[in-house]
């Protein structure tokens, strides 16, 4: 006996629900397949659970999930063989639960809108925001229930009639909407599918799968199905191999180079998250691509865009988080305050810190041999967060000028003796360019120095960082004084002079220095073997400018004239020369000036001719 047909008005709070889905949902359209393809695999899972539980005894069957475009006619079809819906059903699911909690949500989140909607399907609704018309056609399950179909053209009106249905399950039928015709596309619905439903547990099949025949591309009988439905990160570490990890970061990222590490996350105590993560090699900051993990809800793709989810120096990682406790429905500023989130977040910056520490000190060899393309993301987490940073002071490495590298600790320990000012400070120096301080690099080598290498772009704020960490540390970089007073365990005395004569050292010495810079003439006793003239940087400003600099916007440090210290060494035997010489020829004191200048790279252009034809001549 037919069921009498129903006609009734959906309820729904907000006037007409349908333009507000429309224009909410304007810039994710596309959301629509995944929730209709996301309800045909849940009714399908769901009827698996039952015939586990005994409640449903017959035929399972083929319970693929099968998306079918007819390009001509723009119509789109979603077929499951789930557990369908009997008419009461329909009436509760369709037309009041979901209606009256979609327009209860729109009228509460009005103003947030735009920032909720890209993330938050409206579910079956958001069929609408494609179709001009949607038929439901399903049959349930249940023993002696009766095929329904259900029709909507878009107005809050639906019509409900007893339905032709012979099989078990749900058929969803989209008649395209002029607007959304790029929907009627067969490679468009193929690249939603391969998006959203990549990796969702129950097969979805799109079409058949083609072989290249006589000349063109034909149907085979093999179903193309666009998913695999166990995933890596569903299944149990100890069964998985390293091929197995690295096949599915190729599956991810067909392009990216291998990664160097991963981590596989598995958690379901006080929230649910599985995943795998991967370490990219990260060599500069600027080139790195950030949204690349990938998240998703049981198997359904959500976002790549995690931010507020883990912590920034997080994103550099790639791989895939799967979590159905990320509340999804809320604004992202929102997020980050969600306790849940805040979990979830703490929880992987562990994981991360854990399998770090666990590499370091199992394999040792790789992890030094890896080092430099991890330093960048270990530095950036350090500055960024705060308990990634005490962690990872166990598991950092130094790299020395030589290439060697040792544990914070070690590294104390090899510096200590030799390296301890007057201050009892430990006085860690370092390079930040092997070539252009090789002079300075050699001279503190010689002395029994250490020079460590801190040539990545994050290293004049990480130096600041280690200060604070290391217990009575101080950082000079090498060039910063000369190498006698880099680590000074005494009170030097300075050379006396009047001040007629340290206004003419000043003025003598500022005649042949480039103009453009700032400069501080100052006289010093280095010892007789020392180089005459010692240009260096202040180790404070040079950072101030460094970092200014980083952080992009002028400021009052980085609109500065670069300011160099020039120590004029009276000891030296040409110095005395010169000095004795004041009303001579400048001759000589050009040429230790630019002598200091070019072993600091600084003598460029006319300067470095004048240098070389000046040689020439006084070797002739
Ligand atoms: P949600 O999936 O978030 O619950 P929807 O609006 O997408 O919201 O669907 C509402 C309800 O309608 C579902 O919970 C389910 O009970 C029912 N439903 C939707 N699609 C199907 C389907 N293909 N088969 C069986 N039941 C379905």
């Amino acid at each position: 006996m037919a069921t009498k047909t129903l006609k009734g008005q959906i309820g729904v709070t907000t006037e007409n629900i349908f333009p507000v889905i429309k224009q909410f949902l304007y810039s994710d359209h596309e959301i629509f397949l995944r929730e209709l393809v996301a309800n045909a695999v849940d009714a399908s899972q769901k009827l698996k659970a039952l015939a586990s539980s005994g409640d449903f005894k017959g035929e399972l069957g083929d319970l693929k999930v099968e998306v079918e475009l007819d390009e001509k006619k723009k119509v789109l079809k979603i077929t499951d063989h789930g557990i369908g819906m009997t008419e009461e059903e329909v009436d509760k699911y369709i037309n009041q639960i979901a209606f009256s909690s979609a327009g209860e949500f729109l009228e509460k989140y009005k103003d947030q809108m735009a920032s909720i909607i890209g993330h938050f399907g409206l579910g079956f609704y958001s069929a609408f925001m494609v179709a001009k018309k949607v038929t439901i056609d399903t049959l349930s399950w249940k023993e002696g229930a009766k095929a329904v179909k259900w029709t909507c053209d878009g107005s809050p009106e639906y019509s409900m009639t007893s339905g032709k249905k012979e099989d078990r399950g749900t058929v969803i039928t989209l008649e395209l909407d002029d607007d959304a015709e790029e929907f009627a596309a067969k490679g468009k619905i193929s690249q939603l599918l391969n998006k959203y439903c990549k990796f969702m547990p129950v097969p979805v099949v799109f079409g058949k799968k083609t072989e290249w025949k006589d000349g063109k591309n034909v149907d085979t009988d093999e179903d193309n199905v666009i998913n695999s439905i166990e995933p890596i990160w569903t299944r149990t570490p100890s069964e998985l191999k390293d091929e197995d990890y690295l096949k599915f970061y190729r599956e991810l990222y067909p392009m990216d180079e291998e990664p160097m590490f991963w981590i596989h996350l598995n958690v379901d105590y006080p929230f649910n998250l599985t995943g795998v993560l991967y370490f990219p090699k990260i060599k500069e900051r600027m080139a790195i691509d950030k949204n690349k993990i990938q998240l998703y809800c049981n198997q359904m793709f959500v976002t790549d865009h995690v931010d507020n989810i883990v912590p920034d120096f997080l994103t550099l990682l790639h791989g895939v988080i799967d979590s159905p406790d990320i509340p999804l429905n809320v604004s992202r500023s929102y997020l980050q305050s969600d306790s849940n989130v805040k979990k979830i977040s703490t929880y992987i910056t562990k994981k991360v810190a854990d399998r770090l520490e666990e590499i370091f000190k199992e394999q040792r060899e790789k992890y030094e041999e890896k080092w430099d393309n991890l330093k960048l993301f270990i530095e950036y987490g350090m500055l960024t967060d705060e308990k990634f940073a005490e962690r990872a002071m166990n598991f950092a490495l130094f790299k020395n000028t030589e290439n060697k590298y040792f544990s914070f600790e070690d590294y104390r320990k090899a510096i200590e003796g030799s390296q301890t000012d007057k201050d009892k400070k430990v006085v860690y120096l370092y390079a930040t360019d092997t070539e252009v301080q090789y002079s300075q690099i050699e001279a503190a080598k010689n002395k029994g120095y250490d020079v460590l290498l801190m040539d990545c772009e994050l290293d004049s704020h990480f130096v600041n960082l280690l200060e604070t960490k290391l217990k009575d540390s101080r950082f000079a970089r090498v060039d910063s004084d000369a190498v006698d007073n880099l680590i000074p365990t005494g009170e030097k005395a300075k050379p006396e002079m009047s001040d007629d004569d340290k206004k003419f050292l000043d003025e003598l010495f500022k005649s042949v220095l480039p103009e453009g810079n700032d400069y501080i003439i100052e006289a010093e006793n280095l010892g007789e073997s020392a180089a005459p003239v010692l240009i260096t940087q202040s180790e404070f400003m040079r950072r101030y400018r460094e970092m200014s600099a980083l952080g992009g916007g002028m400021n009052f440090y980085g609109e500065m004239p670069a300011g160099y210290n020039i120590k004029v060494n009276m000891e030296n035997p040409l110095i005395a020369k010169i000095w004795g010489d004041r009303e001579g020829t400048k001759e000589l004191l050009h040429q230790v000036v630019d002598l200091a200048l070019l072993s600091n790279g600084m003598l460029k252009g006319k300067a470095l001719a004048e240098f070389i034809a000046r040689s020439q001549e006084l070797i002739k």
